[in-house]
């Protein structure tokens, strides 16, 4: 099955075939539909599954056919390295776009990221510390209609990020859409799925 029958816009699909993506991987397959619809997903994937394109591709889609700046995105990290790994495939996903990613993670100075966030963007791709020291000061605020994107919240778990992620979600006024993607599902996972998801499709690999 060609990524094309998954209803994707034409300039994502050319990246796919850019990018020597041939046909959707299985969480591929189920994650983009329903993403596509407006549905929350709940998926249970890996590392290494193409559960990163299977998030971002949708969301590109969506974002390309509203008008420009009418939404944001978050995709919310737990390391800076896989950070930088999304932003990495968001880059080349997006290459036939006018599609604005950011990366908002620790370690860097903020400088460039305050001002790649003042010049107007669409997708913050962030770990959570990083992202609250900006929301902080006023430098990126999510008050346009919102898709959260959480990856690897089982690691955000296990490595505190929870309150983060809660204070963090407690300030994004209009959130429309929201994918949660984990390794595993354990209970507190599953019970923050349950708070912050509406009718979820459940994508299982
Ligand atoms: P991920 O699970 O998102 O970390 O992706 C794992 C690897 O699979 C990455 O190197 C991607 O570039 C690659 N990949 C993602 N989707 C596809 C696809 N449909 N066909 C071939 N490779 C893919």
């Amino acid at each position: 099955m060609p990524f094309k029958s998954l209803g994707l816009d034409a300039h994502l699909v050319k990246a796919t075939r850019d990018l020597g993506y041939t046909e959707p991987t299985p969480v591929q397959a189920e994650a983009i539909p329903a993403a596509l619809t407006g549905r929350d997903v709940i998926a249970t994937a890996q590392t290494g599954t193409g559960k990163t394109a299977a998030f971002l591709l949708p969301v590109l889609h969506r974002m390309i056919n509203r008008p420009r700046g009418a939404a944001l995105a978050l995709v919310i990290s737990p390391t800076r390295e896989l950070a930088e790994q999304i932003e990495s495939v968001c880059r080349g996903l997006s290459q036939h776009t006018p599609v604005r990613s950011v990366l908002v993670v620790g370690g860097r100075p903020m400088g460039p990221q305050d001002r790649a966030l003042r010049a107007g963007v669409d997708i913050v791709i962030a770990t959570p510390g990083r992202l609250m020291d900006h929301m902080q000061q006023g430098t990126v605020r999510f008050d346009r209609p919102t898709t959260l994107i959480l990856d690897e919240a089982d690691s955000m778990l296990d490595m505190g990020f929870l309150p983060d992620v809660r204070r963090i979600i407690a300030r994004i006024p209009n959130r429309e859409q929201t994918l949660l993607f984990s390794a595993t599902m354990p209970p507190v996972i599953a019970k923050l799925a349950s708070e912050i998801l509406r009718n979820p499709a459940t994508v299982q690999i």
